[in-house]
C-alpha cells in the first residue's frame, strides 16, 4: 500500500503532520538544525555536495550496483533557476567522469527544476539538450523524471523532441496514472530506456488509479508491454512482489541480464539491492545530492508511515 492511502489511521494523521511541515520556514529551521533529524535524512540523502557524490558512486560501484544522481533543486522560478540546474547537472557528470565512474552512474532531471511550466517552453528543451550533450562528452547518461500528473504530457513533449537528438535519453511512467499502459505502448515501440514507477503524486480518481492492488495491477501490465518491447526497462520499485514479477516477466521475454534494471533509492532495502547484484540483477540506486535536502526528507518520510515516528522523536528530542 502506498502513503497515498493511508490518510485515516494514526500513522496516515502523523504522515499528514509532517506533510504540512513542509509549508512552514519555521519547522523548516528546527528540522534543519537539529542533528536528530539530520541523523534521520542522513539514511535517504547520499551526499550534500558534489566530492561525496562522487564517493558514494565509487562506494557503490565496488558494490556492483550503478547510480542515478539527483541534484536537489527546486522548480525553477526563471531563466537564472534553469542556468543553476543544468550547472547543477554538468557538475555531477563531469566529476564522476573525471573519476573513471561515467559508465555506471546517470543523473536524472526534474522537468520543473530545468523550466517546464514556465512560459518559454524552449528554456526547458534547451536546458535538457545541455545536460544530454554534457553527459554524452562525459559518456554518462541521463533519465527524465515524470513529477505531478498534470504535466505528463509535455514531459513526454520534451523527451520525444530531445530523443530525436539524444536517443538514450531515459523516461517515466507512472503506473499509478490510467493512461500509463497506453504510454508504455508508445515509448516500448522504440529503442527507449524507460523507468517503470507506481508514481510520488496522488491524483484524481478520474485520472489516477487510487487503490494500491489497481497501481500494482497497472504496474504489472506496463511491465509485460515494456519487457516485450523494443527498451530498456528501468523497474523503480522496492515492493518484494513486483521485484520478483519483473524477474518473472524478464525471464518469459528471455530479457538478457544487462537489457534491463532495478532502481531503488539509497537507504531503502540496502540488503535487497545486495541480494539482487549477487543473483546477476542489474541495480541503479538513486542518490539524491545537495545541501537543500529538507524537502526530500519530507516526500521519503511521507512516503511510508514507519519513517514518519523517528523523525517526529527527532523533533521532539531536540538532539
Ligand atoms: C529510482 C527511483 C526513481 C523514481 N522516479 C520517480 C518519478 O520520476 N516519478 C514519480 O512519481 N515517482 C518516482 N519514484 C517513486 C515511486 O513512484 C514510488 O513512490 C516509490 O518508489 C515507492 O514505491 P514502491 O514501488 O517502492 O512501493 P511501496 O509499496 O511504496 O513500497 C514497497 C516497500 O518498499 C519499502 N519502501 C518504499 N518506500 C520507502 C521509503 N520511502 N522509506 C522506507 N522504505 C520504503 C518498504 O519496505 C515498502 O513496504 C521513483 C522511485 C525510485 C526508486
Amino acid at each position: 500500500m502506498s502513503g497515498h492511502d493511508q490518510v485515516s489511521s494514526p500513522f496516515g494523521r502523523a504522515s499528514e503532520f509532517v506533510a504540512r511541515l513542509g509549508s512552514s520556514d519555521r519547522a523548516q529551521r528546527a528540522v534543519t538544525a537539529s542533528p536528530a533529524a539530520r541523523e534521520v535524512a542522513r539514511r535517504f540523502i547520499a551526499a550534500e555536495n558534489t566530492g561525496e557524490a562522487v564517493e558514494t558512486v565509487r562506494q557503490n560501484h565496488t558494490k556492483g550496483l550503478r547510480s542515478t544522481l539527483e541534484p536537489l533543486l527546486a522548480p525553477a522560478r526563471g531563466v537564472d533557476d534553469v542556468r543553476a540546474a543544468v550547472g547543477a547537472h554538468r557538475e555531477l557528470v563531469q566529476e564522476v567522469s573525471r573519476a573513471g565512474l561515467a559508465s555506471v552512474a546517470e543523473v536524472t532531471v526534474k522537468p520543473s527544476t530545468i523550466g517546464l511550466g514556465l512560459s518559454d517552453a524552449r528554456l526547458a528543451q534547451a536546458a535538457l539538450g545541455e545536460i544530454c550533450l554534457a553527459a554524452r562528452n562525459a559518456g554518462s547518461l541521463v533519465s527524465l523524471d515524470l513529477e505531478e500528473p498534470s504535466t505528463t504530457d509535455e514531459t513526454y513533449a520534451l523527451f520525444s523532441l530531445c530523443h530525436q537528438d539524444f536517443p538514450q535519453l531515459g523516461v517515466t511512467v507512472q503506473s499509478r496514472q490510467r493512461r500509463s499502459l497506453v504510454d508504455s505502448r508508445w515509448l516500448a515501440s522504440m529503442p527507449a530506456r524507460v523507468r517503470l514507477c507506481k508514481g510520488g503524486y496522488s491524483q484524481p480518481w478520474a485520472t489516477g488509479h487510487i487503490t494500491g492492488q489497481d497501481v500494482d495491477q497497472s504496474f504489472i501490465a506496463c511491465l509485460e508491454v515494456l519487457m516485450a518491447g523494443r527498451g530498456h526497462p528501468m523497474v523503480a520499485t522496492h515492493d518484494p512482489q513486483l521485484v520478483e514479477a519483473t524477474i518473472q516477466i524478464a525471464g518469459q521475454h528471455q530479457r538478457a541480464g544487462d537489457s534491463y534494471e532495478f532502481q531503488m533509492y539509497h537507504g531503502v532495502r540496502p540488503w535487497e539491492h545486495r541480494r539482487l547484484v549477487d543473483t546477476g540483477h542489474q541495480v541503479r540506486v538513486h542518490l539524491p545530492v545537495g545541501s537543500d535536502w529538507y524537502a526530500y526528507l519530507l516526500r521519503r518520510v511521507t512516503e511510508r508511515p514507519a519513517n514518519v515516528m523517528p523523525l517526529l522523536r527527532a523533533l521532539v528530542t531536540r538532539r
